[in-house]
């Protein structure tokens, strides 16, 4: 079995989620006793927080880097970074490392694929709904991706980092999630990607009408395959 190195902590509330299903599909593959081989590095996220607001991606992505570089020393044989938004970064990080980093929205984009349908939309942080890199990843594996209006994009981001990276789950905000799933559904989307890995700790599969497509869940389970293969 592969070591598999984990760039966690943005936030903790989802990394601690990937540690758990990584775990639980070794355990599921193998049987008995047995449990991933993993190395982790958790970041202060509100240091995160901080060069995401000021549009530093350039020291976020030499600190990502820094860090993918320490968990390959560590004997890491490949590298999950445990959040969508940071893969905005994800070039600069893997350029840094031999190992293979496994993009988060390459095990999206296949999880869609599978299921037929191509037409889809993309919740997650505004850097995710707005700025190209991770939309255009989605696409270039051959899906129309499409991202809420406003006001939904503000409410979208604002509870994840007012609520949902503080481990505040809110009723009212998963309706109102909710609500602007429908409104996408009405507009014609087939599927709806949870693109931030806190989102499905407040909407699971179960509560939305179209496929549904939790980007942290399907990240893990491309995680526990690549590290159980020959
Ligand atoms: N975990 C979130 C994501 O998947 C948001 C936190 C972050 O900005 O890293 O995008």
């Amino acid at each position: 079995m592969k070591r598999l190195g984990l760039l966690g902590g943005m936030s903790w509330e989802s990394s601690i989620e990937y540690e758990r299903w990584i775990n639980e599909e070794v355990r599921d593959r193998l049987g008995g006793t047995a449990s991933a081989d993993l190395v982790i590095r958790s970041f202060n996220f509100a240091d995160i927080e901080a060069m995401q607001e000021s549009d530093d991606w350039d020291a976020a992505a030499r600190t990502l880097a820094e860090a993918a570089s320490d968990l390959q020393a560590s004997g890491a044989e490949g590298i999950l970074l445990c959040t969508n938004t940071m893969h905005r970064v994800y070039d600069e990080v893997q350029a840094a490392v031999a190992v293979p980093m496994l993009h988060i929205a390459d095990a999206t984009a296949a999880a869609v694929r599978a299921q037929g349908i191509s037409r889809v939309a993309l919740l997650g942080t505004r850097y995710t709904m707005e700025q190209p890199f991770y939309a255009n990843r989605l696409r270039a594996a051959g899906l129309v991706v499409s991202v809420p209006e406003e006001p939904d994009r503000t409410m979208i981001h604002d509870v994840i980092y007012a609520e949902l990276v503080r481990g505040v789950v809110s009723p009212d905000s998963k309706r109102q999630y909710l609500r602007a799933i429908d409104r996408l559904v009405e507009s014609g989307s087939e599927g709806v990607i949870a693109g931030c890995t806190e989102i499905e700790l407040l909407v699971g599969p179960e509560d939305v009408r179209v496929p549904y497509f939790p980007t942290a869940y399907l990240h893990a389970q491309a995680a526990a395959r690549f590290a159980l293969e020959p």
